[in-house]
Order: structure tokens, then C-alpha cells, then sequence
């Protein structure tokens, strides 16, 4: 698979995106068929062009997560050649694009009733399985269950987190996160995946301090930073508070 040029990717069904996306404008939102034709054929222009850049492999709509569409977006944008034939096409690509993230975040959805929604039930096509290679850091999956033990089964932002009973362990459910981000292993010359660096979350913890707001995370991080230095230190990692926060919460 070609390099993406760094773009967050997550690969969807791109005929049935496509469909759905049709299906949208027509059904849902009520535009004309025109409507949607111009829309499609906006994005046909946006994907060729993605596709010279070597941001997406046959068109946008393989792209699957809206970071990447940004993402994307932001790099054809800054090609002075895509802008001026933008401009010169009355906008017709930008609008085509500005539809399809309309679609892809969901807006407006909320204001059609659930009968409209129900006009993009239909069975979609299935796609065949792709294979995909990258690259990951080894990490020891017996390391985090023995990060969930050592913690006792607790969270380790706050032992009275409760959680439910998991049937492989017959304790209660946890799951391990690598305080310092696995993906960041390149800046170091030795290994993240140490127990110093591994703390015991409850799963809402576990996805907070993955994907909350800056505010709530940092309270965490600083936490987990006063916790852990000791320990990071013993292991190579020092680093002052800001430092930490930074390296923490930009990765
Ligand atoms: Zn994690
Ligand atoms: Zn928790």
C-alpha cells in the first residue's frame, strides 16, 4: 500500500459510502437529482485530484474518518492549481466537498424523522476484505495483564471506579494504557513498554484520557505524572511536568 502522506486512515466501504451519500441527498435531505449530480460530479474532480497528490488510493470516499477527510482536504486546498480551478468552476468542487463532510459528520441527520433515515436502509454490496501492512511498536499483552493485577483490579485515576466482572479473570474488569504513547517509542532509545509505564483504567477512563477535552485530560495526566515520576525516572524517563504534559497530551 502507497504512503498516505501521514493522513489518519481508516478505510471504508467506498461504494457503499458512495451509495449512502446519493441516497442522502436524495432521499434525506430532498435535494434534486441534478443536485446530486453535480455534488457526485464535484467529488469525482476532488478524488482525481486526492488521488494525484497521493492522498487516497481511487477516491475520497475511502477515507474514513473526518480527520482524514480534513486532513485531505487542507493538502489539495493549498495546491494553487486545485484553488484557481475551483474558483474558475464557480465552486463547484468545494461544494461538492462541503456536502459530503455534511454527510460524513452526521449534520442535519438529527432533524429528519426516522422515517426519512429509514430511506437508506437497503442491503449494500460487500466489499472484498482488504490486507493491510504497518508498522506497530511490540508491546507485551502479558504486561498488561499483569499491570491490571498489580493494580489490584482498580483504576488507577480513582480506585472507587467500578466497573463489571470480566469471565476471563472472574475480577473485575480493567484495562491497561501505555501512559506514554506507544507511537512516540522513535524519540526514545529505550523501551515504553515497561510497567512504569503502564497504568491499570477503567474503560471510561481508558477512553477519556484518549479522546476528552484538553482541560479533563491534562487533570489526569498530572495526576498520573505525580504518581509516576519516580518510576519513569528509574527507567530513563525524565522529564519536568510541562514537558511531560506536552509530550503526553500531543501524542
Ligand atoms: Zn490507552
Ligand atoms: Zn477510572
Amino acid at each position: 500500500m502507497q504512503e498516505m502522506n501521514q493522513i489518519p486512515l481508516a478505510i471504508s466501504s467506498p461504494a457503499n459510502i458512495k451509495e449512502y451519500f446519493s441516497r442522502y441527498i436524495l432521499e434525506v435531505k430532498k435535494l434534486s437529482s441534478g443536485s446530486e449530480y453535480n455534488y457526485k460530479r464535484g467529488l469525482k474532480k476532488v478524488s482525481q485530484c486526492m488521488k494525484e497528490m497521493g492522498l487516497v488510493e481511487e477516491s475520497i470516499y475511502e477515507i474514513g474518518t473526518i480527520e482524514g477527510l480534513d486532513a485531505a482536504w487542507q493538502k489539495l486546498k493549498s495546491d494553487s492549481d486545485f484553488s484557481a480551478m475551483d474558483r474558475n468552476g464557480h465552486r463547484m468542487y468545494s461544494s461538492g466537498f462541503n456536502c459530503y463532510r455534511k454527510f460524513a459528520t452526521g449534520d442535519m441527520f438529527h432533524e429528519y424523522s426516522s422515517i426519512d433515515v429509514k430511506t437508506l436502509d437497503a442491503p449494500m454490496k460487500l466489499e472484498k476484505p482488504v490486507k493491510v501492512e504497518y508498522k506497530i511498536w511490540k508491546r507485551s499483552g502479558i504486561m498488561r495483564t499483569q499491570t491490571v493485577v498489580l493494580a489490584n483490579y482498580a483504576c488507577d485515576i480513582d480506585h472507587g471506579h467500578a466497573t463489571f466482572t470480566a469471565a476471563s479473570t472472574g475480577h473485575q474488569y480493567m484495562e491497561a494504557h501505555h501512559i506514554i504513547p506507544l507511537k512516540l517509542q522513535e524519540r526514545f532509545s529505550s523501551s515504553l513498554d515497561v510497567y512504569a509505564n503502564l497504568i491499570s483504567l477503567c474503560p471510561i477512563c481508558h477512553r477519556k484520557i484518549h479522546l476528552g477535552i484538553k482541560e479533563e485530560r491534562r487533570l489526569m495526566i498530572d495526576d498520573i505524572y505525580e504518581k509516576r515520576k519516580d518510576r519513569l525516572v528509574k527507567c530513563g524517563f525524565v522529564f519536568g511536568k510541562e514537558e511531560f504534559e506536552d509530550l503526553v497530551m500531543g501524542g
